[in-house]
């Protein structure tokens, strides 16, 4: 028998995880410092979203055979230099949708009714005030920027809210978001000048890369308000500061942050603003999903690809 797989974890994951792949290679957990020193002793590698997989890391990766990033977003890893060295990459974009999803109207409700404001107030010795007042979802106009995964489950959360629902995606078709009763605009403009909420949920590309700046803030309506669950860089914090601060936004709520943890971000200073410690995918279901779907994945690439003799039979087994 060939010698058994290494794969090295890189990230807290579920133990499912570990009793579906203990059986059959030796796993080993290390923090994100040590996988330079570590690499080139690894077949297989499982890791989360904050640990960059560089072109460098990569020339050192002499028997990586297999990448399996524990999550959604690919923006972490150089697929293609990845792929072009012959290492296979795969992702679990279906296991966090719901919790990401649900988060998002969590944080809309949440800046509609200003909770963590009144919460903070409530527990310094405050109580209701003229300020406290909120507003209602239904009627309001939901503006979805990248009708994907989450997008699509964002907009059918938010349809059941009694909003109405449009959504800026050019790669999608017509016909789809009609399926699910959304209005797909033309232009990221059109959205933006009429919508009362706005929930991004695009990947991080070239292309997306600050695709919410200054003009685009300025475009939206006198006191909406922005949410943003997908990926910091999307948005360029420095114009939604200048918009926050100047009460042209009425809020803002962001999972996530060009960078992770915030050093000396002053959009933590703001009141009307509701930040969350990327935990859009954390949640106990979604990382369970997560744990049983690489191992999943990993146990049947290493049964055809390292080891031959283990049949694919032991790895549904082992998925039972
Ligand atoms: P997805 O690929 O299913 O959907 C993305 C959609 O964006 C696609 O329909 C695509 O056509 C569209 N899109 C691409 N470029 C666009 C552009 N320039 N303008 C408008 N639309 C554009 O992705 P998903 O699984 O729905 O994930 C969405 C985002 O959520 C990603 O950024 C992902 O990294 C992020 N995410 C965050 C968390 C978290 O913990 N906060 C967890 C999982 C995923």
């Amino acid at each position: 028998m060939m010698e058994r797989p290494r794969i090295v974890v890189i990230g807290d994951l579920d133990e499912e995880f570990y009793r579906i792949l203990k059986p059959h290679a030796e796993l080993r957990e290390i923090p994100p410092k040590e996988l330079v020193k570590e690499i080139e002793n690894v077949d297989v590698l499982v890791v989360r979203g904050d640990v960059k997989i560089t072109r460098e890391l990569l020339d050192r990766a002499v028997r990586l055979k297999l990448i399996a990033r524990a999550g959604s977003g690919l923006d972490n890893i150089d697929v293609d230099y990845a792929k072009r060295k012959g290492i296979k990459v795969v992702n679990v974009p279906d296991a966090p949708v719901d919790s990401v999803a649900e988060l998002s109207i969590g944080l809309i409700i949440s800046l509609a009714r200003k909770i963590p404001l009144l919460d903070r107030h409530v527990k310094s010795g405050g109580w209701r005030d003229s300020w406290t007042i909120g507003i209602e979802l239904r009627g309001k106009i939901l503006g979805i920027v990248g009708l994907g995964r989450i997008g699509t489950r964002v907009a059918t959360m938010a349809k059941a809210l009694g909003m109405r629902v449009i959504a800026y995606d050019p790669y999608i078709p017509k016909a789809k978001a009609e399926q699910i009763g959304v209005l797909l605009v033309d232009s990221l403009h059109e959205l933006l000048k009429v919508s009362d909420f706005i929930s991004i949920h695009v990947p991080l590309t070239d292309e997306t890369k600050g695709m919410i700046g200054a003009e685009e803030l300025s475009l939206m309506k006198k006191g909406a308000y922005l949410v943003n669950t997908s990926r910091g860089a999307v948005i360029d914090e420095k114009a939604l500061f200048e918009s926050l601060a100047s009460n042209h936004l009425g809020g803002a709520a962001l999972d996530v942050l060009s960078e992770e943890p915030p050093v000396d971000n002053p959009l933590l200073k703001l009141d009307n603003v509701i930040i969350t410690p990327h935990i859009g995918g954390s949640t106990l279901e979604s990382r369970r999903r997560i744990a049983t779907t690489i191992a999943g994945e990993i146990l049947s690439f290493i049964s055809t690809a390292c080891q031959p003799e283990l049949s694919l039979n032991v790895s549904h087994k082992a998925l039972e």
